[in-house]
Order: C-alpha cells, then structure tokens, then sequence
C-alpha cells in the first residue's frame, strides 16, 4: 500500500460521501468508509468500510489510524428543510454533528493526516442578506456579522472555525467548502431527511397524471442547486489546490421553488396543479456566489440544472414504482 494514496471518508454511507467514495476509487486511492449505515441504494465501493458512531472517540481513534493523504468529512446529523427547520432536532443536530467534528479533526491533527476537507453548508450564511428572493447575498466575505437562520447552520459556522483553528495552532492541512444544495440520484427521497429536488421528484412521481402536489410556502423562495458529479469535481480540484477556503460550492442558476415544481412536471410529461401550503421554508432567496471559485480554481458548473433534475426523477420515480410494487 505503500505508493497508493489513501483516504478516509467519514459519512461514507450518506448521499455525497457514497458518490466521493466512488470517485475516489476510480482515481486509484484505497478509500476506507465509516458511517453508521451502510449506504442505502447501491454497494460501498470502499476498500474497508467500519460501522460506527463517530461521536464516540474509542471508534474514531479506531478509525483515523494513519497518516491519510485525505480525510473527507462528511458526517452529520442533517437533513431538508423538513429536518432542519422545524426546530425539534436543533440539540441532536448541534451536539451530533459537533462531537463528530470534534473527535474526527483532533484524531487527524494526531495522526498527522495531510489533508482534510470539512463540508459545511451555505445554511452558515447570515438570513438578514438572504430576506430578498431575487437579490440573495452568499458571497464567502459576507459570513460575519454571522446570523444563520437555523442551530445546523451555527454548529457549521462554529466547525468550521474549529478547522480554521487547528490550521493556525497546529499547522494541520485543511479544506473548507460551503455546498448549497447538492443532490442527483441515490439521495434520499422519503422518511423526512430529504431535500427539495428529491420531494419535489417524488411527489411528481407519486402523482396520478391531472392531480396536484403540494409545495411548501408561496413558491416565491428562491435557492440554486448543483448536480453530484459536477459537486465531486470541484471538490477535486479543491483538494488539489493551496487555497483553503472557505469556499463556495453550489451553482449560480438561482430558480423560484415553483419554478423547480414546474420543471419536475414538464420533465414528467404530466399534467399536474401546484398547489402551496404552509410549511417550513427556511430563508427567501439563496444562490451560490461562484466569484472566488472562478478565480482560485477555474472551475464553474458545465450543465443546466435542468439535465441533472432529468436524471435525478427518473432515478426517483423508478424507486418509486419499485417501492410501491414492495408495499402491494
Ligand atoms: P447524508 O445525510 O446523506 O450523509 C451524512 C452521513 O453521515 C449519513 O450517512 C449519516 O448516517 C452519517 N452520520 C451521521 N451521524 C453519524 C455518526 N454519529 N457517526 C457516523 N456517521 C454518521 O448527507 P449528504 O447530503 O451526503 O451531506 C454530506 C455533508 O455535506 C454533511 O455534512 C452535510 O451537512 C453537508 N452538506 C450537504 C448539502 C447537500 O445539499 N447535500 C448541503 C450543505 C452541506
């Protein structure tokens, strides 16, 4: 194993990390997993994948054994909106997802790991600049004076800050980037944890053609999402990058939730009624500033949302039709 880069990958049961493990293996790494669950829709394409609770040091200690040329951490206690906003998960998410950080960075800082790259979330970003759906602000600069609209957002801006100090104290080699909204298949799409294009691609699927779906809020909210492969090359070229970050890594095709539902359904070659109910929303308008991206990495996304959103409801809709077969 000696000339072969290796890597950890923590949350490598989970959507992102699942996919990042994948890519890792095609670029010629040995790639170690660990997450609770294995993932849910497809084998781990890990060398070695390890079952265990990352808030618990005795398995981190267990599981940050070496010297990685990569450490990816990805781990935490998140979902969509549904999860997030509704404030009755704020402790576990806090405590969770912090106690990981914690474990995970102190560990790599020991064992002297080369690189390690923290996924927080554009969810950091303050609410009062993101009140206007057209004009949302999400440049990196713009995160102080910090005022995140939800505790998942906090503990992100917190973690990263942790990492941005063990780089200063303790010289230890770190990647910081912000995602807003990754998704494509194999993320979740039923049970609560799941985000909008996975909701909006189920409900479409799961309604009969001339029905409605329902959408939370007015639809008038605003957010930008980005395809997983296109997530997995920045992040790449991140990796291989001096910069450290924080850095945005998301898509600047800002669209109205509406406008998404309506997507969905042309995609679907239905014909179905929007209907909007109350809901948790979370702020009015978001979209990735790509400005620092462009200029440190060259990288910007190649592909409309609309080629991912295709891949993502047929991936979707056949879950759907084998789940209901299952429930039959
Ligand atoms: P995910 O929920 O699919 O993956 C997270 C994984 O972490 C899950 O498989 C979960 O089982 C695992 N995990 C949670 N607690 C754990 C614990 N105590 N020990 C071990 N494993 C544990 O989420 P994802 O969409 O793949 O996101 C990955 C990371 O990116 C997360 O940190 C998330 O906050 C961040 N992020 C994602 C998005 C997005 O749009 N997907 C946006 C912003 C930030």
């Amino acid at each position: 194993m000696s000339s072969t880069r290796t890597a950890l990958v923590c949350g490598a049961g989970g959507f992102i990390g699942s996919h990042l493990v994948r890519s890792l293996k095609c670029e010629g790494f040995w790639v170690r997993g660990v997450d609770l669950k294995y993932p849910e829709f497809s084998e781990t394409a890990a060398d070695e994948f390890i079952i265990g609770d990352l808030r618990d040091q005795a398995i981190c200690r267990d599981v940050v054994d070496m010297p990685f040329d990569e450490v990816y951490q990805l781990a935490a206690d998140m979902g969509g909106a549904g999860y997030i906003f509704t404030g009755e998960h704020d402790a576990d998410v806090m405590h969770n997802s912090a106690m990981i950080n914690l474990n995970i960075l102190d560990l790599a800082h020991k064992q002297s790991v080369k690189k390690i790259f923290y996924s927080s979330s554009a969810c950091m970003y303050p609410a009062y600049n993101q009140e206007d759906p057209e004009n949302p602000k999400c440049s990196e600069d713009s995160a102080y004076p910090a005022a995140p609209d939800s505790e998942y957002g906090w503990e992100k801006l917190f973690s990263e800050r942790l990492y941005l100090a063990y780089q200063r104290n303790y010289g230890v080699n770190v990647r910081i980037a912000r995602y807003h909204n990754i998704f494509g298949p194999e993320s979740t799409w039923r049970g609560g944890r799941e985000k909008a294009p996975a909701a909006m691609c189920r409900k479409v699927a799961e309604a009969p053609d001339g029905g409605t779906i329902e959408v939370w809020g007015d639809g008038k909210q605003t957010r930008s999402f980005l395809y997983i492969d296109e997530c997995l090359e920045a992040m790449r070229r991140f990796m291989d990058s001096d910069f450290s970050g924080p850095l945005n890594i998301g898509s600047e095709e800002m669209i109205s939730i509406n406008s998404l539902a309506e997507m969905v359904i042309s995609i679907s070659g239905k014909s179905l009624t929007i209907r909007n109910i109350p809901g948790p929303t979370g702020v009015r308008g978001r979209n990735s500033d790509n400005t620092l991206i462009r200029q440190k990495l060259g990288w910007s996304p190649q592909q409309p949302l609309r080629v991912g959103m295709e891949k993502t409801y047929w991936w979707i809709h056949a879950q759907v039709q084998a789940y209901n077969a299952v429930e039959a």
